[in-house]
């Protein structure tokens, strides 16, 4: 297959000229990839987690591009017109939130989520923007703006009910969306420990990314990441 883009964590092939392979490789990367480290394993259940949220979203009626799994570690995917943002949806203080508002304390719970747009962008570390600066760049029109907006808030609801029910408080996550050949809107992307904070219901302890960002070891990192999977896929990841 052809291979379209390798990212840090992500190879995406052309399957035909609708559909795309999306392989999850064993890296684990933060800080714009200045943390990078192979974790054997992370791909399988990275891809197999977000397979599972991605049917979940079907099963409410959320339009995304997952079609099926294609092997271990790779989906198979909607070939879509990716939109160049990141929207961030938090229910609960923590991470870039603290960096911005430092007046509100990490674990507090916001009184309604918050829905965030950055602009994806590496050498900018992604930085939030405006409505109106994204209406402006000719991004996206305030309509397809608010569309965004109500389905993040939809996916919101459908996945912390979900999550709830395998014992994880879902804290906040990143989405990524994309237009098919339509004109159709569709979540896209993935949906896993690394675009996701997931907390423990109980002990409120992290079983995503962040045990990573704070230096956690390599062992660590997996075992949270394996329990995230056990929680939510169920079984073990092999
Ligand atoms: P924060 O803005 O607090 O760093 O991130 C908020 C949420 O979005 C976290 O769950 C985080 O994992 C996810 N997120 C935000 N930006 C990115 C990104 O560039 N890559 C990944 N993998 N996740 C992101």
């Amino acid at each position: 297959m052809l291979k379209l883009y390798e990212g840090k964590t992500k190879v995406v092939y052309l399957y035909d000229d609708d559909s795309l392979v999306i392989k999850f490789k064993d890296m684990l990367s933060a800080f714009n990839g200045a943390r990078r480290d192979e974790l054997h394993g992370k791909g399988l259940i990275n891809a197999r987690v977000s397979a599972r949220l991605f049917e979940v979203l079907h099963s409410h009626g959320i339009s995304n591009h997952y079609i099926r799994m294609f092997d271990d570690s790779s989906i198979l995917a909607r070939r879509l017109n990716v939109i160049p943002l990141e929207v961030v949806c938090r229910n609960i203080a923590a991470g870039g939130l603290l960096k911005r508002m430092p007046l509100i304390k990490h674990g507090y719970r916001l009184s309604k989520p918050i829905v965030e747009l950055h602009l994806k962008s590496d050498e900018l570390s992604d930085p939030l923007v405006l409505d109106d600066d994204v209406v402006e760049a000719g991004i996206l029109t305030l309509n397809q703006l608010g569309r965004i907006k109500e389905v993040t808030l939809n996916v919101n609801d459908v996945l912390s009910k979900y999550l709830s029910s395998c014992r994880l408080v879902l804290v906040d996550f990143k989405l990524e969306f994309g237009f098919n050949g339509r004109g159709e809107m569709m979540v896209c992307d993935e949906l896993s420990p690394d675009t996701m904070r997931l907390w423990d219901l109980d002990t409120f302890k992290p079983l995503d990314k962040d045990v990573y960002r704070r230096g956690g070891s390599l062992a660590d990192v997996y075992n949270v990441y394996v329990e995230a999977y056990r929680r939510i896929v169920g079984g073990e990841p092999r």
